[in-house]
């Protein structure tokens, strides 16, 4: 009974994964931990929890859950809603501090574009590391001594994850209509959820077959090819569908305005799933909605030491480390998803964010003010200027 429902859950938390699932914050004792155990931290979102305590199995640690707002970990960082507040809480609160004689702490990476390590360090005496990006890389990290390999710093967007993400677009698109077509037009509800779930599998599996064409760089000229996501785009793509099925149903004898309203609606869906916001469903892209995606990471070499914190977090790779010269490259820095985690982390503050018009973000304001849904620069609720 207890399988069941732990898939059940799972399954409905990835079929509406865009909405929060917030589970209670604390600490939870994985194995039979002691005082040398190592320390993992996490957001409060339920799937993540169940997946960080699933890829825990087997080894003795403590495993603080600490408040993202039952938002997955990657968006509450990048959104302000989850922060070096949170986790300087959960250190004070879940009595942590008693049961073990260490003061290391690991962060999940992804939290890095919103979490001060400093801040952190300087309010609770703990040193934090961003430990893998994804859970299941959890234990080989901590038996490897708490070293990362590149495979382990980068996002990937797998078969798995694709598939999760179609469904979790499919389901709300297809879930929202499904009542008034049943109502209206039954014989119609099972082709229009079909078409609404092949579209999106369609879109996210056969992803690696066009992602090439989203070129981020050429992007930046204007060239935009498969950014599904641009609000004018949508209505065109309607307007289209419109013209085509009154062409259709003249010719066929068979248009009426039940017929256009019918066919329109069901296309309108249709349209909602290919102008969904495919860069920003993806960890390898910037959103096309935001414009965040034009900026480009600068790197200031005479302030540059080679400390290579920029490295241990970039989750697309693009930094590597002249040892010789004690310096940062920037060799992958086209892979950029202006995540803003090496901005925030780099203790010299030799990297900030240059817009196209030749201005700077200075990493102050990208460590204080935060991104929202809609790509705006806000200050996190309760953080004051
Ligand atoms: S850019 Fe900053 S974090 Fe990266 S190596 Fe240089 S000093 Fe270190
Ligand atoms: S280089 Fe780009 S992707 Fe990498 S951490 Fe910096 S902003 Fe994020």
């Amino acid at each position: 009974m207890k399988v069941i429902i732990y898939w059940a859950k799972n399954i409905v938390e990835t079929l509406l994964r865009l909405l929060p699932f917030p589970v209670r914050t604390g600490l939870i004792r994985v194995g039979n931990p002691g005082k040398n155990s190592p320390v993992i931290v996490t957001g409060n979102f339920d799937l993540t929890v169940e997946r960080v305590k699933k890829s825990l199995k087997g080894l003795n640690v403590y495993l603080l859950i600490a408040n993202s707002r039952g938002i997955n970990v990657w968006c509450a960082s990048a959104g302000g809603l989850f922060t070096e507040h949170d986790i300087i809480s959960i250190v004070k609160t879940s009595g942590i501090e008693d049961l073990v004689d260490h003061r290391r702490l690991i962060l999940p990476q992804l939290s890095a574009t919103g979490i001060s390590r400093e801040i952190v360090k300087e309010k609770t005496g703990w040193s934090p590391l961003f430990g893998p990006v994804y859970a299941e890389d959890l234990k080989e990290y901590i038996e490897n001594n708490f070293h990362k390999s590149e495979e382990m710093r980068t996002v990937r967007f797998d078969l798995l994850e694709r598939f999760e993400m179609a469904a979790a677009w499919a389901f709300p698109v297809s879930l929202i209509p499904a009542l008034p077509i049943f109502i209206f037009w039954r014989e119609l509800l099972i082709p229009f959820c079909l078409l609404i779930w092949g579209f999106s599998l369609a879109i996210f599996l056969s992803f690696p077959l066009y992602s090439r064409f989203i070129d981020p760089v050429r992007e930046r000229k204007g060239f935009i090819l498969f950014d599904f996501g641009r609000g004018g785009y949508r209505l065109l793509f309607w307007a289209l569908a419109l013209l085509a099925l009154s062409i259709y149903g003249i010719y066929a004898g068979t248009f009426s305005w039940g017929f256009l309203l019918k066919w329109g609606l069901i296309c309108l869906f249709v349209v909602l799933i290919l102008s969904l916001d495919l860069t920003g469903s993806t960890p390898v892209f910037k959103s096309g909605l935001h414009p965040d995606r034009l900026l480009k990471v600068v790197l200031a070499e005479d302030l540059c030491k080679g400390i290579s914190l920029c490295r241990e977090v970039c989750p697309r790779n693009c930094y590597e480390i002249d040892k010789e010269k004690h310096k940062a490259r920037m060799p992958r820095i086209d892979l950029c998803v202006q995540c803003g985690a090496c901005i925030v982390q780099c203790p010299r503050d030799a990297l900030c964010f240059a817009a196209p018009d030749g201005s700077t973000i200075p990493p102050e304001t990208i460590r204080k003010y935060k991104l929202n849904l809609l790509g705006t620069r806000k200050l996190p609720a309760g953080d004051k200027k």
